[in-house]
């Protein structure tokens, strides 16, 4: 994807598959019928892990940093031969901005006792941050059970001295915006990617599948606070319905782009 002259590559993890009627608040096929096109030849989701790789010639810059090392070694864990493969190594990422802090969008970020890109700064928001590490820090043991990886808790304590936060809108690196979209987590944020005209947006978890932009009425058992996280994924539909901009999200098979088309009755996405 380029946007103006910035480059994003996806850098997967690897995928797991998961049961469409077990991860949304809509138990019966029937109700996925019109979105087949999201389901793989078993009819089953197909949720990428990894992130996004994003250059613009100065800085080399991380979106999430995919479910990690100690994951299913047969389904995920590539992330590091993924980033090598499009000629960059750990040592040269400068940045690492992280959606939103669950144990699947952080597993790369340290081994537990220090960073796994030495020199990068770690950038997240503030609300996560506390949320993840507060007194009371968020309970992801089910999500690491079935899906593999590391609690949070255990990989974000050795960032503390890396990490700069934000806490509302802002210009973070060069042509990188953050905006709050809470619900799935009480920091996740959504990144806009610029230059020149371009624009390409980077959803993180505010939509695990397209068809959460379809359906304004369905709910993912993963959002923290689900009826916040609807509101926030139906505002964000409505805004971005026929901008023509391509949007990913961190768990789109392939981590692939794609637009939000106005529609009779309801909205459709298409794949780039
Ligand atoms: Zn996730």
């Amino acid at each position: 994807m380029k946007v103006g002259h910035i480059t994003i590559d996806a850098v997967s993890d690897g995928s797991i598959l998961a049961p469409p009627t077990f991860v949304f608040n809509k138990p019966t096929g029937e109700d996925w019928a019109p979105h087949q096109q999201f389901l793989d030849e078993n009819g089953q989701l197909v949720f990428e892990m990894g992130g996004f790789l994003i250059r613009d010639g100065e800085r080399t810059v991380l979106v999430d940093v995919g479910i990690g090392p100690h994951s299913d070694p047969s389904r995920t864990g590539s992330f590091m031969k993924s980033l090598n493969a499009l000629g960059v190594t750990a040592a040269e990422v400068t940045d690492v901005a992280l959606t939103h802090l669950h144990f699947d969008h952080v597993g790369w970020a340290s081994d537990g006792e220090r960073p796994l890109f030495p020199n990068a700064t770690y950038r997240c928001h503030q609300a996560d941050w506390d949320f993840f590490l507060g007194p009371e820090p968020y309970d992801d043991s089910l999500g690491v059970q079935l899906m593999g990886g590391q609690r949070a808790i255990e990989i974000l304590p050795a960032l503390a001295e890396r990490v700069e936060t934000w806490s509302g809108d802002e210009t973070v690196l060069p042509g990188i915006d953050v905006r709050g979209a809470p619900g799935h987590t009480p920091g996740s944020t959504v990144l806009t990617i610029s230059s020149g005209n371009d624009r390409a947006v980077l959803l993180g978890d505010v939509v695990h599948c397209p068809v959460e932009l379809l359906e304004d009425d369905w709910e993912m058992i993963g959002d923290v606070d689900r009826a916040l996280a609807r509101r926030t994924r139906m505002a964000l539909a409505r805004e971005f319905e026929g901008s023509d901009i391509p949007m990913a999200a961190t768990h789109f098979p392939g981590l692939r782009f794609g637009r939000l088309l106005p529609g009779t009755g309801m909205r459709r996405w298409v794949f780039d």
